[in-house]
């Protein structure tokens, strides 16, 4: 599904890559394989090949349309971009400005860009190479960046973890600095009001700064989750981080906190990554949770 409504929030999918990204064992360190398989069946085949045994990916924005004002969150990967440390992010082309025009935008048409976290595939399209410069996509936004992030990417300050500074490689550099430098942006953290109905609330772990977007609207609630959770298997088991967390002790609490909110305030959860129908909402059961539908 490409297009959403959140009460009068029309919120639009942008995708830029699609794929097999990694294998179960990878993505979550210390996992169980008989816990995996408890619920695989659940996110066979949209969200896991158990051929290859690999967790099927997506790389997409979120384009909220509200009151005519238009505001992308994350901004995934970008084209063209050096990118060691995650080789299949690197040197992209992909039809993501395309699959933009073809929900009925352009770039300038955006008014503000919210990056969850300064993560290589959340702030990737802030910039594009114009003349061998990279220059902001979105001339007419505003960037909206989490302060503490800001902070903890910047190479010349050295906060990053060393894994943390290995995936990340050249992304500070080309896809943050250039908007510090060229761009309208303001660095934020909780509470911040994005727009009528739309807050950021701080959910740290994954990275220090990672924000999620509470949206409201007409008595509709949703919940833009950045990385949060990478795929449905962490619905059932939210203790279970990714490999690319800084912080596990403080991912797996901000996990828990975040379904909890959406499983009592039944709101529809949008994280950066999932396949299938790409949002879910959720509800508790046991010490974990489940998709209140299908995920498929
Ligand atoms: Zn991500």
């Amino acid at each position: 599904m490409d297009k959403f409504r959140v009460g009068d929030i029309v919120v639009h999918r942008i995708e830029e890559w699609a794929g097999e990204f990694s294998s179960p064992q990878f993505l979550f360190p210390g996992y169980s394989d008989e816990a995996f398989r408890l619920h695989a069946a659940q996110i066979v085949p949209d969200h896991y090949h158990p051929a290859s045994n690999m967790i099927v990916g997506f790389v997409q924005s979120w384009l909220l349309d509200v009151d005519g004002q238009r505001i992308l969150v994350d901004s995934c990967s970008g084209d063209g971009k050096s990118r060691p440390g995650i080789p299949i992010f690197s040197d992209l082309q992909t039809p993501y400005l395309s699959n933009l025009e073809k929900a009925g935008f352009c770039p300038e048409d955006i008014d503000i860009v919210v990056c969850s976290h300064l993560h290589i595939d959340h702030v990737g399209w802030n910039t594009r190479q114009v003349d061998g410069q990279w220059l902001p996509t979105f001339p007419n936004a505003k960037y909206i960046l989490p302060k503490v992030d800001r902070t903890y990417w910047d190479p010349l300050q050295g906060h990053a973890s060393e894994g943390g500074r290995y995936v990340n490689q050249n992304v500070f550099e080309d896809s943050v600095q250039p908007i510090l430098d060229l761009a309208r942006h303001e660095l934020v953290g909780e509470g911040h009001v994005v727009a009528r109905g739309l807050t950021l609330a701080s959910g740290p772990g994954h990275t220090p700064g990672h924000m999620y977007l509470r949206a409201e609207s007409a008595g509709d609630r949703a919940m833009f989750i950045g990385d949060i959770m990478h795929s449905p298997m962490q619905i059932y088991h939210p203790d279970w981080n990714s490999a690319f967390c800084e912080d596990g002790a403080t991912a797996r609490q901000t996990r828990r906190t975040v379904l909890q909110e959406a499983a009592e305030t039944h709101a529809l959860v949008f994280p950066a990554h999932f396949a299938g129908r790409h949002a879910v909402r959720v509800a508790e059961e046991g010490t974990g949770f489940r998709p209140l539908l299908d995920v498929q």
